[in-house]
């Protein structure tokens, strides 16, 4: 029997560096913490990856587990929930764009007629201990990021890695309703009762590394934007991605009202409303003719 669901949640889907904050929360936090130079450490980086043919994620997480600083004075847990205070955001994510986005949620009349609910979600290839104790925190339904199994609070190994292309397997997990990583996602599931189908999600990303992301969203049938850096022009990398239509949208990654990203923002949310609100009433128009049959 059909588990059908209303379907009337929105998500929000965040890529994190570069999308909310601008910059590195590695470089931000860790790297100003421990005294060290980005550009020593990600060629270190780079050559565990030409060199010995390490996974990207893997080889950052593995050099902050190896490299010298770190086995002189291991991360901890309690250390990267202090230091996510330096993580900084782009204008207007620490001052009232969640709240904004829900006054105009309440705004829009059909949102209380078919009980539509906004949620958000942060996936990034960042750590997860930092991103836990963020001030924005509160307002996240869920955080993917990496994570490291801690032994008498040391980083041992990392229990969860997540790179440009696996970032897709959270895209499902949120689009079925799995979000425990325990839960497998690979049964099937009938569209009707998927928790967040693809058309009401809204991907924002800031790069090519969330290009997989992007072509899944996009594929279908959901909303990706892309977004850049306020303060630069234009970056060569986006210019690319509108040439190769890899988002619907383009704008700088400013927050604040009236900014070209809320109005995108607003309007695809207006979109995904409506479209919630013509099922619910087609759905409702064809149970009761059923009815009356
Ligand atoms: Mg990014």
């Amino acid at each position: 029997m059909s588990k059908k669901t209303k379907q009337n949640i929105i998500a929000l889907v965040y890529d994190f560096d570069g999308t909310l904050s601008p910059g590195n929360m590695q470089e931000e936090t860790i790297f100003k913490y421990y005294g060290i130079d980005k550009k020593i450490f990600w060629a270190k980086s780079q050559k565990l990856v030409h060199e010995k043919g390490y996974e990207q994620t893997l080889a950052y997480l593995k050099l902050l587990i190896t490299d010298p600083a770190f086995k002189k004075r291991p991360l901890t847990k309690p250390m990267l929930q202090k230091l996510c205070g330096q993580v900084p955001y782009y204008p207007g994510v620490a001052e009232g764009y969640f709240e904004q986005l829900e006054r105009f949620m309440r705004s829009v009349p059909e949102v209380a007629e078919c009980g539509i609910m906004l949620e958000h979600y942060i996936i990034s290839s960042g750590l997860k201990e930092i991103l836990d104790g963020i001030s924005i925190r509160k307002y996240f339904k869920k955080i993917y990021a990496c994570e490291y199994d801690y032994d008498h609070g040391k980083p041992v190994f990392p229990k969860l890695v997540i790179n440009d292309t696996n970032k897709t397997q959270f895209l499902f997990r949120i689009n079925k309703g799995k979000l425990a990583l325990s839960e497998s996602i690979n049964q099937h599931m009938p569209e009707e009762e998927r928790r967040v189908p693809f058309r009401n999600m809204i991907y924002i990303g800031d790069g090519i590394t969330d290009v997989p992301s992007m072509t899944v969203i996009d594929k279908a049938g959901g909303n990706a934007i892309a977004v850049y850096d306020p303060c630069r022009r234009v970056p060569r990398k986006v210019k690319t991605m509108v040439a190769e239509k890899r988002a619907q949208h383009f704008a700088p990654a400013d927050f604040r009202p009236d900014s070209l990203l809320v109005k995108i923002l607003h309007r695809t949310l207006k979109k995904i409303i409506y479209s919630i609100a013509y099922r619910s009433s087609s759905d409702r128009s064809s149970d009761w003719v059923q009815r009356h049959w």
